[in-house]
């Protein structure tokens, strides 16, 4: 089980419109609505938190890790890999990763992309995650999407062996065969628009041959509408970015009771917890790029 934490609202104003704005007390909401829901059912996972929102609300950061999840980064300003140089990127995961630990107080072991923006063209954020003493990444989908995806990757979690020397884990998302194609599945978007019957089935075929990693991000359980200069900001948009921000908000009522579904239904541990566990059985395959 693997969160994403940020807020959508200043996620979207970023990503999309280039305004500038601190996190909402949204992610407070919905992280706590997950915590509860984790709690209640005995679950326990690692939360990818945002430098950002670390720096705004460090007791966010405290209240996780106290209920006994892992503690990851996922990037300072969600600023996707193909937008840094190597090393403004750096620079960024390094603030982020310093001031979770120190928060924590507690050394961090894994790292999430911005919108999983690792693939083949910017393979070298692989090498400077490992450089800032990171353990594993999970942010390569195996598949062809839209914004992302590394086709051909191995679906496997892995020992990769960089040209920099040193070695990461790899912690691919979870991905599906549907008539010849490979989709990805188990999480986000995927999660909110198909039937949890889709999802149960996608899992329970994963699960044959390795572990599945769900993903979620708080901003998916907001059930509360977004503020007029969103939606303002969105119909003075052009139509092809107005599309994937209408989507952004669709079915968002029915995710709740499909996460209680997955929780009631399945095991889920923390990433690096499952690591352990195949690192004991000395079965991790070793890849070299
Ligand atoms: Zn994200």
């Amino acid at each position: 089980m693997s969160i994403d934490v940020e807020d959508g609202l200043n996620i979207l104003m970023h990503d999309y419109f280039h305004i500038e704005m601190p996190p909402t007390e949204r992610v407070l909401k919905n992280v706590n609505v997950l915590l509860k829901l984790f709690g209640e059912n005995k679950v326990r996972g690692t939360f990818f938190i945002l430098g950002e929102i670390a720096a705004t609300y460090p007791d966010l950061v405290k209240s996780i890790a106290n209920a006994g999840h892992e503690i990851g980064v996922h990037g300072f300003y969600h600023d996707q890999f193909f937008k840094l140089s190597r090393d403004k990127a750096k620079k960024e995961i390094f603030r982020a990763k310093e001031l979770i630990e120190m928060i924590t107080g507690t050394r961090i072991y894994g790292f999430r992309a911005p919108a999983f923006s690792i693939s083949e063209s910017t393979s070298w954020a692989l090498e400077v995650i490992s450089e800032l003493g990171f353990k594993y990444d999970s942010s390569i989908m195996p598949a062809k999407a839209s914004r992302y995806g590394w086709p051909g990757f191995c679906k496997d979690i892995v020992r990769l062996e960089l040209q920099n020397g040193n070695s990461l884990i790899e912690v691919p998302l979870s991905v599906v065969n549907i008539m010849g194609r490979t989709v990805p599945t188990c999480g986000g978007g995927y999660l909110r628009y198909l039937p949890y019957s889709f999802t149960r089935e996608a899992i329970l075929s994963i699960q044959k041959h390795r572990p599945a990693i769900v993903y979620l991000h708080p901003y998916e359980l907001d059930k509360e509408k977004y503020p007029d200069f969103f939606y303002k900001a969105r119909s003075s948009s052009e139509l092809q970015k107005r599309l994937p921000l209408m989507l952004y908000r669709l079915n968002k009522k029915s995710v709740e009771k499909k996460l209680e579904y997955l929780v009631k239904e399945f095991n889920f541990k923390p990433i690096n917890d499952i690591i352990e566990e195949i690192e004991k059985q000395g079965n991790l395959p070793v890849k070299y790029l």
